[in-house]
Order: C-alpha cells, then structure tokens, then sequence
C-alpha cells in the first residue's frame, strides 16, 4: 500500500507536482529481488519508470551547505517523493529521480542523465551488499529523449527507495527560517517513525544521527570510498549513503585522494571525509539547538562522533585484515603503521584486501603495491608485521574479490551508449550479490585496477 505521511503531515515543507512524461523509453531494468522482497508487482514499476503518464508526487523542500555555504534555495530539483510503501513491518520512500520540472528546479532542467543514474543504481546496490548503509533502486529507465550537459546526452530515470528522504538539510530549512514548531513536528516524526522512539528529544535524536553517519563514514574509510559531495543536502538523517554523484572507490592508496573535479581544495578529498562528517553533525546540531528546551553539548557530541567511528573502523578493519587489533596497547601506531605502509607502497587498496583473503597478509602486501618496495618501506612493513604477530589471527571476511571501479563502470556506461545492454545488467547482478561471482568474471570486474580513473564533477 501506498500511503502519503510525509506529504499529509508537512505539506508545508514542499509542493504537490505531477512527473513530466518523457517520449521513448529505450531500456529499463526492474530490480526483481528487492521488489519481490517489498512485494510490488513489476507491472507497478514499469508504470513509474517508463514516465509515459504523469505520476502524482511530492516535492521536497530542504536547505543545506553546499562545499561550505549555505545555500537557502534547493529542495527536489529533479525528483519527486511518490509516496511511502508500506509493508509489514517498514516504510519505503519511493522517490523517482529524473522526473521533470519542480518549483526548486532553479537552472535545471529537472532532469538526469543516463550515466549517473548508472552509477547511483549500481553502487546503492553494492555498497549495500557488503553492509555499508546506502540507499537502493527499485529500477531505472533510460529514454531516447536528449537532455543537454557539455553535450547531449540520453535522459533516465531512476526509482529509488530507502526509509527516508529526509537530509539534514531538513533541519536547517526549518532553523533558518525561524519555523520552531515545525522544526519540533519533524524531530518528532523523525524519532516515533524511523527511530522508533517513545518520547523524542532533540539531543537524543542527534545522538542517534551521529551513531549513524558515524559509522557510516567509518565503512567508507573501510572499504576506500570517496563520496564526493558531502554537502549536509546529501546527508541523511537515518545515516545512509546517499545522492550519488562523482563517487570513487580508491585505487593505489593516496589518502588525499580527491575524487570530484570541481572539489578544487580538496574538501571532500578521501581523508577529509571523518571530518566533514562530524562539521555536517554540527551544522544538524545548530539546527536542532533550536528547537524548544534542546539541550544539546558541543563537546560530548565530537567525543561521541570520534568513539563511534574509532570503534567501528576498528572493528571492519580487523575483519578484513584477519587480525584481532582492539586489544592491542600501542593500535594507534599500529594503524599508523599500517596506513604508511599502504602509502609507501601504494598498494591497490582493495586488492589487498582480497588478496589477504585469497593469499594472506604477506601475498597481499608484495602483490598489491604499485611501486616497489624502498629501503623505508621494507622497514615500515617490517614493522607492520611484527605488530601484527601480537594480534590473535581471526578468520578474515568482508573482503570482496573486485569493487565496481569507475573504469568498470565506465565500460558499461559506453555499452550502454551503443544501446549494448549486457554490460548493465551483468554488472547490476555482480553489484547486488558481490560475492558469489562466478571467479572467470572476476578479471572483468577488475577492469582497470591500480589506477585512478579521471575525477569526475557533481549534478549530473
Ligand atoms: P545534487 O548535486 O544532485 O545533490 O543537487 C543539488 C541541488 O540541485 C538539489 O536541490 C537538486 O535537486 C538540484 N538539481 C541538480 N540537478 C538538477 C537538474 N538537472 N534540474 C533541477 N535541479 C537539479
Ligand atoms: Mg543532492
């Protein structure tokens, strides 16, 4: 059943808006097992995806701090909520991305790209597969109708769901715009709805966003992810990976990695990302010190950002590297250690981490590196060891074999311009279940491993 919560209780936080129809769907793809699992009928999906009629939805209005600034005027430019899918037990946001024209479209043209709605439908469905929080696609369309970027280049839609729109941008919108009522009506909506808590207050739910994002950041630190855009308008209140854009999954290890083309100074670069999370918290922090009898400490809320994802990161890492580190007295300098070593040597990061799964931690450190071993290095990885001998060995997992790199999904991208489809889905099925791949795919997967792939730029 598809029910309008959202829209019924803060029809003043956006607008009704009807989808603008496109011409001639060219290709679509129904993500089956997730609407088996919601129990949507595929018939239901093609309807939304093939935009041959408009759909009644709902456009979201919302502020946020774009690379530092705030900006008051962004809200759905280019998506509409169609509403909330209920079924036993959740609520699933149905938001269809690419659907034309809204009242906070601004300059655009209300639409997407085929490209990157690839590249949100496939890394949604991976980055959930190996248990980073993220928001999934039930579907996505593209159409023959030409939409202009730097050139023409074919529209698409895509269905996306997850537990909640809601950003911290949210928040801010109601702050700044001194609407404190309303502000205390969505902390409480938030916390009964998707906390699930009994009496809500605005520290306790910061509390929560904060375990969240912080251990969401912590995955990504984990697995080498760079978002790319972490403006608090693509930060989501339930802690998901969210708003894909010009995302990468790190090569050759640099930990100053910059993955966006327009991040000219690096503020989203890999190793800023912990800290931009905890400035975004902040920034939700504000917005909620607002509301009425918050009382919420700047100070406590960074000792727990910085515990949360110290322990998580802890805890993925010694998984993947088969080593229990959290007992360790000197772990600071054996992560240390470890992340010298990796930049010294340049290992592929992600390699290494399957090759320690396949081979062990000595295959991995000669077999991952990108550039030979110096004299420092040698010692470094010397080091590495014998710290990590004082460790009790424990089965290593959540090690995928391949990440879909932006080279791969580069391939599939071209493919898919020559109305060449395979790719597509070949890599949708491998993105969804990463790790029962069959091994003879494994070496197509890791198309263009040990380099970057050129940085890519934001809406898209
Ligand atoms: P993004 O960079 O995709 O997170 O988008 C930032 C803001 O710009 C959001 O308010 C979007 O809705 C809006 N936006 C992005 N692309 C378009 C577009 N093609 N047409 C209208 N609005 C857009
Ligand atoms: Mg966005």
């Amino acid at each position: 059943m598809l029910t309008n919560r959202y829209s019924d209780q803060f029809a003043d936080l956006g607008t009704n808006q009807y989808s603008t129809p496109l011409d001639k769907p060219r290709f679509y793809y129904v993500n089956q097992s997730l609407a088996d699992h919601l129990g949507i009928t595929t018939e239901q999906i093609e309807s939304w995806l093939l935009m041959q009629e408009p759909h009644a939805g709902f456009a979201m209005k919302y502020t946020g701090h774009q690379f530092g600034h705030y900006n008051p005027d962004l809200g759905d430019g280019r998506g509409l909520l169609l509403g909330e899918w209920q079924t036993q037990d959740q609520s699933y946001d149905l938001h269809l991305k690419g659907s034309g024209l809204t009242p906070y479209s601004r300059m655009g043209d209300g639409r997407a790209v085929t490209r990157s709605t690839i590249r949100e439908y496939l890394m949604g469905e991976f980055l959930s597969a190996i248990g980073v929080a993220s928001t999934r696609s039930l579907g996505m369309a593209s159409f023959s109708d030409a939409i202009q970027r730097e050139q023409h280049e074919p529209a698409a839609v895509l269905l996306r769901t997850t537990a909640t729109h809601i950003r911290f941008g949210h928040f801010e919108y109601l702050a700044n715009t001194g609407r404190i009522d309303r502000l205390a009506s969505l902390i409480d909506y938030v916390g009964h709805t998707l906390f699930k808590l009994e009496t809500v207050t605005p520290e306790l739910l910061l509390t929560l966003v904060i375990e969240r994002t912080a251990k969401m950041i912590a995955k990504w630190q984990n697995y080498g992810f760079c978002h790319g855009v972490m403006n608090t308008d693509n930060m989501s209140i339930i802690g998901e990976t969210f708003d894909f854009g010009p995302y990468a999954f790190m090569a050759s290890f640099n930990p100053s990695h910059i993955c966006n083309r327009t991040d000219q100074y690096g503020r989203y670069a890999f190793d800023q990302q912990p800290s931009i999370g905890l400035w975004n918290l902040q920034v939700l922090a504000r917005a909620l010190s607002v509301a009425p009898n918050a009382e919420i400490d700047a100070k406590s809320m960074t000792s727990q950002y910085v515990t949360v994802f110290n322990n998580s990161y802890v805890d993925t890492l010694q998984r993947r590297l088969g080593y229990e580190l959290d007992n360790h007295p000197d772990l600071e300098v054996l992560l240390d250690t470890f992340h010298q070593v990796l930049a010294a040597l340049r290992c592929d990061f992600n390699q290494f981490f399957a090759l320690n799964q396949t081979d062990g931690i000595q295959a991995a450190l000669e077999q991952s590196a990108t550039l030979p071993a110096s004299l420092k290095a040698k010692e470094l990885t010397n080091r590495l060891k014998k710290l990590l001998d004082e460790c009790p060995q424990i089965p290593a997992h959540g090690n995928p074999l391949w990440v879909p790199r932006n080279e791969l999904i580069d391939e599939v991208i071209t493919a898919s311009n020559n109305s060449d489809w395979l790719a597509f889905k070949t890599l949708a099925e491998a993105c969804a279940a990463p790790y029962a791949v069959d091994l003879k795919q494994i070496e197509w997967l890791n198309t263009g491993a040990s380099g970057f792939s050129s940085p890519l730029s934001c809406s898209s």
